[in-house]
């Protein structure tokens, strides 16, 4: 049986002279070609040890190959049976002609001959039948392992003619017998074996095929697929050895599938029980049977790369040195959750056992099993394959339940995938579960079924198929294993949008390597052109990209392009002033893309839209960040949002929320006239393009609406008493002529200053707003000692009168305009958005 222990007293084949053998195994991906045999036989070449057993696997995509062409027979197609045969003998002999000498290469090809004569008579053996049974498949499977492990005999004999080295047919050693489990290793007849094919005091290099082996009746069999794994640890046990080494294509076990999670990383130690858990869940690097013989005789198991072999790998030992809680993360695509219901099973013995029983019966294999304790329900995952098998299985077992009420449902949901988090340090340590279910939450990914062995050496979740590389990336990086990654979509590279991207771009490593905080741009969009790239835009020459490489801008494929469904976390940030753009946070939100913004449009549109943006993003769990709205990047929208969830009641606001027009005033002493200092003004790009739009006053409206709404105020722009400082008859016209107009206005303006003037007064363009919701915007005259009379520059200032700051109000002040501090604030956006995601910030 699979498990049978290979014996404590095992007789291994050792002497103390040459001492302990080491087992070298190399997988199918370190023998693809001719380079790849040069570089195993480097690796061989360069062993210290005396005593070398290698095992070998098919060349890679031979075993596939050999399958199919069973598979093929069963169809009746012979001939295709035989071009493949023909171009598999092709690619192994001109391995061999480009290794070996011409005399070496023409009599492996003749014994190459003999074999695909052997294999065409099984094959049509088969097309009669139209049906090959287990005996012949594993029979003809297991050619790829005979072919390049006495290739890579002879070529190894070739390069050290003076070592011994002996090929050594694994089919006279292992014996096997298949049961419910897979192969059992009968070893009490493989360890006589193994003495009789390999002396007490044989030394060199033994080449010895994977895979094969021999069952009971003495027909060839296979140990399953990846199975040379196991003959390696099957030999190390026969052989004594002292290290079984597993040389791959990877540099060790990785904390996730490389093809999967791009971060993944190498993990130095494993224990047995985290390495079988680990392979058990589909980490394919190591096959979980492999480990039993090896753990029998605590033989570490080290795995390796042939293309870095300088690299020290992972070492799987009974009890390795401390590293992270969570080791690795696995998944098992395919799968698919199959579902019992029924108030009639509460309470009753024996439903579970009918349950498996049924599907045992019906030949299923069950991969996962999770009962709530209500006992409502049992669901266990197995093979989408065998899905609608289980189902009939279980409608067959439970039909007068069914039909009686007793059970109401079997439930069958296909297009499944099992995530599962390997550690055995997880069994002491609290919070692991939380972490990974907070990952999958914030990640949008919806948790079908969870289990959670007593063992605690790993927790598994079913989720949907399509969300697999995302959660796997999003569970990786939430235990530090990666950076947190960040998909960022950019619209609008304007004067706040490309200083932002200047201020990522000088960021973005220090982000990294302090906090592991992985900031990617992968999109940016102009009105016009948008840049996308897979990995993420260079930043130090956006520009240069986005006119050569950009293309026409859609913004529904700049949308998906950033939600990209393997990145766990996506966010746009719209550093426009467009309400078009504003317009579509909701969809955004809602398919969760998180969103950050100094754009005022979306939360001064109408109060439905800014609702509809509020219920989208509750729906979605996503984020949606608007601090740099109103103050450029002064804390404002979060004092209001501190002060009411602690429970203060703000009775009013106040203050100067316009850059623009707190500099037009504090320079507008009654010297220069109006026109002038606004003229002067826009050419030192402090106004907006067209001054208007500031002087107008609506600017500050929508700004004192933000407030408002965030108060809780269901206030409407036009609920705001807006007093505008364009005259009548500038409002319509173009931009030109109202700017040569404009003088026209500054003899009234140069009266308003004067008269505040004689009273001691300055002008200030003051927004007010109470808890009422009374909102204005008006011109006022303030007292020259009065707080707002005394501001800086461009700067902003807003009171806050509160129940707690009622006799002396919260101020909050300070630059509250310019690209710089604007593009500060949605920076700080959005590193608030990755700290409540896990980032360590
Ligand atoms: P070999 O031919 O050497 O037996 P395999 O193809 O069977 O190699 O297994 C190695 C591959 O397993 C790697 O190339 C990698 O893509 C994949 N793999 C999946 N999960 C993991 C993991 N957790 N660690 C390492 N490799 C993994
Ligand atoms: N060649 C066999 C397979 O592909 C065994 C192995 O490579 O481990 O399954
Ligand atoms: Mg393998």
């Amino acid at each position: 049986m699979l498990n049978e222990a290979p014996a404590a007293a095992v007789r291994a084949v050792a002497s103390p002279a040459a001492g302990a053998w080491v087992v070298h195994k190399f997988g199918g991906s370190s023998l693809a070609d001719a380079a790849c045999f040069r570089r195993v036989a480097g690796i061989v070449a360069g062993l210290e040890e005396a005593r070398v057993a290698l095992v070998l696997s098919a060349c890679r995509g031979v075993t596939d190959a050999l399958i199919n062409l069973v598979s093929a027979a069963e169809r009746g197609n012979l001939d295709g049976c035989r071009t493949s045969l023909a171009r598999l003998q092709a690619r192994h002999e001109a391995i061999a002609t480009e290794l070996l000498g011409a005399a070496e290469a023409r009599a492996y090809g003749e014994a190459f001959s003999a074999d695909v004569a052997d294999l065409e008579r099984l094959l049509q053996a088969v097309s009669l039948l139209r049906a090959a049974g287990s005996d012949i498949r594993d029979r003809v499977a297991g050619f790829g392992e005979l072919w390049s492990s006495r290739l890579f005999s002879v070529y190894l004999q070739a390069c050290a003619p003076g070592q011994r080295v002996r090929w050594l047919d694994a089919r006279d050693v292992v014996v096997v017998e298949w049961g419910p489990l897979g192969p059992g290793v009968q070893w009490p007849d493989s360890r006589e074996r193994a003495a009789r094919s390999v002396a007490a005091d044989d030394a060199g290099v033994l080449v010895i095929p994977g895979f094969v082996a021999t069952d009971t009746r003495g027909l060839q069999t296979t140990l399953g697929r990846n199975g040379s794994d196991f003959s390696a640890s099957i030999f190390g046990a026969l052989l004594g050895a002292r290290e079984i080494v597993i040389w791959t294509d990877v540099s060790g076990v990785l904390s996730a599938d490389p093809g999967q999670v791009p971060d993944a990383r190498v993990i130095a130690s494993l224990s047995y029980s985290e390495a079988m858990e680990l392979a058990y869940f589909g980490a394919k690097v190591i096959h979980p049977q492999t480990m039993a013989p090896a753990v029998e005789q605590d033989i570490p198991i080290r795995i390796r790369s042939t293309f870095a072999p300088a690299e020290a790998g992972t070492t799987i030992v009974a009890s390795p040195e401390a590293g992270e809680l969570v080791k690795g993360i696995t998944s098992i695509r395919d799968v698919a959750l199959v579902n019992l219901e029924g108030a009639g099973m509460i309470g009753v013995p024996g439903t579970a056992h009918r349950l498996f029983g049924a599907l045992h019966e019906a030949g299923i294999s069950v991969i996962l099993i999770s009962q709530g304790s209500s006992e409502h329900s049992i669901c266990c995952a197995v093979p989408s394959g065998q899905a609608a098998l289980a189902e009939r299985a279980l409608r067959r077992a439970f039909s007068a339940e069914l039909r009686d009420g007793q059970i109401q449902s079997v439930a069958v949901t296909g297009g499944c995938s099992i995530v599962a988090i390997v550690g055995d340090g997880m069994a002491q340590s609290h919070g692991i579960a939380g972490k990974l279910f907070q990952a999958f939450g914030q990640a949008g990914i919806n948790v079908r079924a969870i289990a959670q062995g007593a063992s605690q050496r790993n927790i598994s979740a079913v989720i949907d198929d399509r969300d697999v590389s995302k959660a796997l990336r999003a569970v990786h990086a939430a235990f530090y294993l990666s950076p947190h990654t960040l998909s960022i979509g950019l619209v609008g590279p304007g004067t706040i949008g490309s200083v932002l991207l200047d201020q990522l771009a000088s960021q973005a490593g220090r982000l990294r390597r302090e906090f592991n905080l992985d900031l990617r741009v992968r999109g940016i969009a102009t009105s016009r052109r948008m840049l996308l790239a897979e990995q993420a835009i260079d930043l130090d020459r956006w520009r240069e990209a986005l006119e050569r490489g950009g293309e026409p801008l859609d913004l529904d494929r700049f949308t998906a392009h950033v939600a990209a469904e393997h990145l766990p976390h996506r966010v746009m940030i719209d550093c426009t002033a467009d309400a078009g753009v504003a317009a579509r946070y909701a969809a955004w939100l809602r398919s969760g893309l998180h969103v950050a913004t100094p754009n005022k449009k979306a939360n001064s549109a109408a109060l439905a839209d800014f609702r509809r943006i509020q219920e989208a993003k509750r729906a979605a769990g996503t984020q949606y960040f608007y601090e740099a709205t109103v103050g450029a990047g002064l804390p404002i929208i979060l004092t209001v949002r501190d002060l009411r969830e602690t429970g203060d009641r703000i009775r009013q606001i106040e203050g100067i929320l316009s850059g623009t027009l707190a500099y037009l005033f504090n320079v507008f002493d009654g010297g220069a006239p109006f026109s002038e200092i606004v003229k002067d003004a826009k050419a030192r790009g402090l106004t907006e393009p067209d001054p208007r739009d500031d002087l107008s006053g609506m600017d500050v409206a929508r700004k004192l609406v933000i407030l408002g709404r965030e108060m809780g105020l269901p206030l409407e722009l036009a609920d705001v008493k807006v007093e505008s400082l364009v005259p009548p008859q500038l409002r319509e016209c173009g931009i030109d002529e109202f700017l040569e107009r404009l003088p026209e206005h500054d003899a009234a303006m140069g009266a308003l200053v004067e008269g505040a003037r004689r009273d001691r007064q300055v002008l200030r363009y003051v927004a007010r707003l109470t808890a009422d919701g009374r909102a204005t915007v008006a011109l006022e005259r303030l007292d020259a000692g009065h707080a707002f009379a005394n501001i800086a520059l461009t700067d902003n200032v807003v009171r806050f009168v509160t129940d707690r700051y009622c006799d002396n109000a919260l101020v909050v002040q300070g630059p509250g305009a310019g690209p710089a501090v604007t593009a500060a604030g949605v920076f700080s956006d959005l590193l608030r958005l990755a700290s409540g995601l896990g980032a360590r910030i």
